[in-house]
């Protein structure tokens, strides 16, 4: 698939210890679940099964969320923030000291590229401990008043597309606002948060603080449906997002929902091909696709349409599939069967409503779970493949003229979490702004992400702030 072949240079997964079994992190220790069952956790790109992890039943979540509270009674509320912030600093610089491991193990567990997992995801997570850390003894200077207070416990549910660093998104600012939390990851990707136990363990957090209990959409269901949450913070897909939006409706649990999108890359007739190709790339092929605020339509203006088209497909035949360890790697595995099933079936549906599709010539490993990058051109606003989230490494190609048309098109979708403008004139760039209804824009670049920036959706990409000031409301009694 590359134009020339670079030597093999995998990373070495020996700097990971991934132990047979997992107990439950509750109360600062590892315990074995009390009424829950147990899963195996598989490596997507060879399906090895790598390890076997607990799924909490309903007294696990008891237990958890008992910890959870007893230490914000006991100890954590209590805490002055700058004592809270001196944990924050010691979990962001052990993620730091730890890089190396929690890169790879991630890599091993959910199928991306280690240059992404390396590079992207557990430095974000590190700059999140340390953004959040600096707010801990300010925030009577946020604008929530001069003593902002808790919340009490977070019940906190998260997916598998970067797990490490939606746990940093979830627990840091938590944290920092003095509030105690039970998380659970997702259950194809549970070993980053196991390990990010132990780096609690070894930062002394106080017992209880954070508990991290594994398990399936039922171990999420019954925390976040239990009396003694204070607040629910949950990210993955619409359907789940509006469950959990009922079992919340007339309690006291403040909720912040961050749900998927179908997002509009628009490309102008001024902007700078080639980087605007670099820009749609990493838009819907980081992450093998599997990023809530992909850059999953392209919206390209119909005069440039076939030039950017022929440059973008140029470019995807230098994209290199395979051995996630791999540092020359761009393209890793899907995380699961599952999803691997979801992306054929659209696609197949792609096809059958008339839209063309195309690939690089690109070899599949034997093993594992992989799909090729892939283009839909001809596509309609009508399309499946233009409505729904396909959560994969699938562009769906629309044109416009004007840029009224644009912004008709690129809002004409039930989310609104992101947008991508790819244009020369700045004018233009904020026009468009103003216009598109999405949480993000991002102008002449895509999936750019900062811990002082906030993220989050209209429509149904949900509701509520991540990152940055306003994430902290998320976790004040504001
Ligand atoms: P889910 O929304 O089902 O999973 C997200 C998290 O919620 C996981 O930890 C999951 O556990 C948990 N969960 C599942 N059911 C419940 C429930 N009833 N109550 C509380 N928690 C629950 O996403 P999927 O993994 O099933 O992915 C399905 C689709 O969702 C994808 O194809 C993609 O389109 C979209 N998605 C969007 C994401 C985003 O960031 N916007 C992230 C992930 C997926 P478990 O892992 O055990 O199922």
């Amino acid at each position: 698939m590359a134009t020339f072949d670079y030597a093999p240079a995998p990373e070495s997964p020996a700097i990971v210890d991934i132990q047979p079994s997992y107990g439950l992190y509750i109360g600062g220790e590892m315990v074995d679940p009390i009424d829950g069952s147990r899963f195996k956790t598989v490596n997507p790109a060879t399906e090895e099964v790598l390890s076997e992890v607990a799924a909490a039943g309903p007294t696990d979540v008891d237990r958890a969320l008992a910890a959870a509270r007893a230490a914000y009674d006991g100890t954590w509320s209590r805490l002055s923030g700058r004592d809270r912030g001196k944990y924050l600093y010691r979990l962001a610089r052990l993620v730091q000291e730890r890089a190396r491991e929690l890169a790879v193990l991630e890599s091993i567990d959910n199928g991306k590229p280690i240059r992404e997992s390396r590079d992207v995801d557990v430095p974000l997570v590190a700059a999140h401990f340390f953004y959040y850390a600096g707010w801990a003894d300010k925030l009577g200077y946020a604008g929530f008043g001069p003593d902002p207070r808790p919340l009490g416990v977070a019940a906190q549910v998260i997916p598998w597309n970067f797990p490490l660093l939606m746990l940093a998104w979830k627990i840091a600012p938590a944290l920092a606002c003095g509030n105690t939390v039970v998380l659970k990851p997702a259950e194809t990707t549970p070993l980053s948060a196991l390990a990010f136990a132990d780096i609690c363990r070894q930062a002394d957090l106080p017992p209880g603080v954070v508990n991290i209990i594994t398990g399936a959409g039922d171990t999420g269901r019954a925390l976040v449906e239990h009396p003694g949450v204070d607040k629910v913070a949950f990210t993955g897909s619409t359907e789940v997002g509006r469950q959990i939006a009922r079992s919340v409706a007339g309690t006291r649990k403040k909720t912040t929902l961050e749900l998927g999108g179908k997002a509009a890359n628009v490309v102008f007739d001024d902007a700078p091909l080639d980087q605007a190709v670099e820009g749609i790339v990493n838009g819907i092929f980081f992450n093998q696709g599997h990023v809530c605020c992909a850059g999953s339509r392209l919206l390209v203006q119909e005069s440039v349409a076939d030039e950017l088209l022929d440059r973008l497909k140029r470019r995807l035949g230098t994209l290199r599939l395979g051995d996630p360890l791999d540092k020359n790697t761009d393209i890793g595995a899907i995380n699961s069967a599952e999803q691997l099933d979801k992306i054929r079936m659209l696609s197949e549906v792609g096809e059958s409503e008339g839209a063309e599709r195309w690939s690089p010539p690109c070899d599949l490993p034997d093993r594992g779970f992989w799909f090729p990058p892939t283009v839909f051109t001809g596509v309609s606003q009508s399309h499946r493949i233009a409505r729904e989230e396909i959560f994969g490494p699938v562009l769906s190609v629309l044109t416009f003229r004007t840029p009224a048309e644009a912004i008709d098109k690129a809002n004409n979708t039930p989310y609104g979490l992101s947008a991508g403008v790819w244009t020369d004139k700045g004018s233009r760039i904020l026009w468009m702004a103003q216009k598109l209804r999405a949480g993000v824009v991002w102008a002449n670049t895509f999936n750019r992400f900062d811990p002082a920036s906030p993220f989050g959706g209209y429509k149904e990409s949900g509701f509520g702030r991540e990152g940055g000031r306003h994430g902290l409301a998320g976790y004040l009694d504001v």
